[in-house]
């Protein structure tokens, strides 16, 4: 992985309204409780439909903060609103841009906290990586996160936040009055849950999030644009497939109860057999196309032939529409495993190709401003476990 510098790192250069003391943030919240809040907040029940579908669209479908914009409420309401509400998302600390193109932000919540969201540009299309907590309570032995104790969940807001502020950064909204072309390439164009944080362990919020990013009055991505990565909380999936309907990517990486234990410690509570039999439910609810397998070459440790047949045979028994995705390793300093060699990685991916299965191989990006998958870990939040400890929680002993 190369230490070069990024190219462009601005610091504080984005400036951002933080949230005003005593005042009810409207971000975040789902378009029956935008309604009630209005009603509490003095407006006429028999208007408070009309003026909800408005707000709604003034934030979510052209991306305006500033209630003295909404200029098709009256004068007197839009004071009304400033008063007792805001519009407000988090701040963005810094941004960073790799040589590839990938944009990395430092977003700062509430208390003081950060997190990371990774903005990756591809030909005609874009990917934005976001956050769901800070930090993340499973303990990954492969995963930069995993070294970092869960801070707290993320708001909806907090969450929505994320991409209202990267539509802000690649100026993507549309003039007031207009609707985003559909037929034209979006700059950010696909959502997936796999920053920081476990999201089926914040899952209200995820979901109040994912539906506002998919409401056809606002940010309006299909839900076959969304993604959202578990490492495998077997209890909370068919809650996923039937309250938000995405596609839906896990954390496979092993191939045997004992690999997975140690590599995705959430294993000991749902063991590999229960796991493939809610995977195999999941695009039945939901209508989902494939399950995204995703599987981290670890050098010696998981990338064996034996592990590709054993791998596209449990797919095969449980009959899973399926792609997997082999990520490269990420290295992170202090990381206890070591990349696949490229030659593996590809031996890996023809045996899961000739088995009947796409196989792409992960493209890391942002390497160069630790952006790349697994690498996310908020500055604030330094080391709390030496490489010692790590090393050992990955059963590769002190030496
Ligand atoms: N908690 C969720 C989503 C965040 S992790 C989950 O575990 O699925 C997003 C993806 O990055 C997961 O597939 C995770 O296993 C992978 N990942 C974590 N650390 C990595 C690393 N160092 N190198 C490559 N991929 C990594
Ligand atoms: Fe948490 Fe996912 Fe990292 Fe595991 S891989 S520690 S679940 S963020």
């Amino acid at each position: 992985m190369t230490a070069s510098a990024p190219i462009t790192q601005d610091v504080h250069t984005i400036p951002r309204k933080l949230p005003e003391g005593g005042k009810i943030n409207l971000v975040g919240l789902t378009r029956a409780r935008l309604r009630e809040v209005l009603i509490e907040n003095g407006t006429a029940e028999k208007q408070a439909k009309m003026r909800t579908n408005q707000i709604w669209q003034w934030i979510y479908q052209w991306g305006v903060r500033d209630f003295a914009a909404m200029t098709n409420l009256s004068k007197a309401y839009r004071a009304e609103l400033d008063e007792k509400f805001e519009v407000a998302i988090p701040e963005v600390v810094t941004r960073q841009i790799s040589e590839d193109g990938t944009r990395k932000y430092l977003v700062r919540i509430a208390g003081g906290h950060e997190v990371e969201v990774v903005y990756i540009p591809e030909e005609g299309r874009g990917t934005l990586c976001i956050s769901s907590q800070v930090g993340c309570t499973l303990t990954c032995t492969f995963c930069h996160t995993g070294t970092q104790k869960l801070v707290r969940n993320l708001t909806a807001a907090e969450i929505i936040g994320q991409v209202m502020m990267a539509r802000d950064d690649l100026d993507e909204w549309p003039e007031p009055g207009t609707r985003t072309d559909q037929d034209q390439p979006r700059l950010l164009s696909n959502i997936v849950l796999m920053g920081m944080g476990e999201p089926l362990y914040n899952f209200e919020n995820v979901r109040d999030a994912m539906k506002i990013a998919m409401d056809p009055e606002g940010i309006q991505l299909s839900r076959r644009r969304i993604t959202l990565s578990t490492s495998g909380v077997v209890s909370e999936m068919a809650r996923t497939a039937e309250e938000i309907g995405c596609q839906l990517a896990i954390s496979y990486h092993a191939t045997t109860d004992e690999v997975r234990d140690v590599l995705v410690p959430i294993n000991k509570r749902w063991k590999l057999g229960s796991l493939l039999e809610a995977l195999a439910s999941y695009p039945k609810v939901s209508n989902s196309e494939r399950i995204t397998f995703e599987y981290v070459m670890l050098k010696g440790v998981n990338d064996s032939d034996a592990d590709a047949h054993r791998l596209v045979g449990q797919i095969r028994d449980y009959g899973i529409p399926a792609k997997i995705n082999l990520i490269p390793f990420n290295e992170w300093p202090g990381s206890p495993y070591e990349r696949s060699s490229n030659n593996r990685i590809r031996a890996f991916a023809d045996i899961v190709h000739n088995a009947g299965y796409s196989s792409p191989i992960r493209k890391p990006r942002g390497e160069d401003i630790m952006a790349a998958c697994g690498q996310l870990k908020s500055a604030t939040e330094r080391a709390r476990k030496s490489r010692r400890q790590i090393e050992a929680e990955a059963g590769m002993g002190n030496s």
